[in-house]
């Protein structure tokens, strides 16, 4: 039995409607569904994409290394694909930890023993002079593979010590003059306006809006 012209249209649209985030992370999935719930787009990730394994993010950039990832998955899945990438950059270093922000101290990953070398090495800096941002980007590949990008940032001061108990990796460390607070003392919504990674996304969903209209 063929369909009808609209039953063919309500399929075709239903196909159309679909995302996948780049990441393996249920944690960063789970922020980003709900960030793009209002798009209506049904949101996969590589966990449902077994196949697709690990991918080598050996970019030198955040945006390099969102790109790649945006990429590899859109060529392998076809559909339309957001990748991001993040880290700190500390001035005083000349940008380090930047795009070895997760594994700073080395394999395995350990958020506690990165902000033990980063206080090491800025060990006698004065405040003023521990300048330093997180840097957001992301990467959004269509379905005809016609590449988007959007970046956040968000500055701040690294601390001698780590200060508050939430939020993750260099959140201890961060300082935000004008809360007078650490990333680990805000709550998740005041956070989330203020950080690298929301203001990314905001940006990108101007962008998915377009793709998805
Ligand atoms: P990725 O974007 O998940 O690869 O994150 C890279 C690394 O940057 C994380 O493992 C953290 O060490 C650091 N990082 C990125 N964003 C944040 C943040 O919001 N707070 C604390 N650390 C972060």
């Amino acid at each position: 039995m063929g369909f009808t012209e609209r039953q063919w249209r309500v399929n075709n649209l239903k196909e159309e409607r679909k995302l996948i985030v780049a990441t393996n992370n249920k944690g960063k999935l789970q922020e980003f569904a709900k960030l793009l719930q209002p798009l209506n787009v049904k949101v996969y990730s590589l966990k449902d994409f077994p196949q697709i394994g690990e991918i080598e993010e050996n970019g030198r950039t955040f945006i390099e290394n969102a790109l790649i990832k945006a990429k590899t998955v859109h060529q392998i899945t076809g559909m339309v694909s957001l990748a991001d990438d993040s880290g700190l950059e500390v001035d005083y270093l000349k940008g380090l930890p930047g795009v070895y922000s997760a594994r700073f101290a080395g394999e395995p990953k350990d958020d506690k023993a990165n902000n033990g070398k980063l206080i090491a090495m800025l060990e006698g800096v004065p405040l003023e002079k521990r300048t330093a941002r997180f840097k957001c980007a992301i990467a959004i590949v269509d379905k005809d593979g016609k590449e988007y990008f959007a970046e956040g940032s968000c500055e701040g001061l690294i601390l001698e010590e780590e200060i508050g108990e939430g939020g993750f990796g260099y959140d201890p460390l961060f300082y935000l003059p004008q809360y007078k607070k650490t990333f680990a003392q805000l709550d998740m919504e005041t956070k989330n306006r203020v950080s690298h990674r929301g203001k990314a996304t905001e940006k990108a969903m101007g962008i998915l809006r377009k793709i998805f209209l």
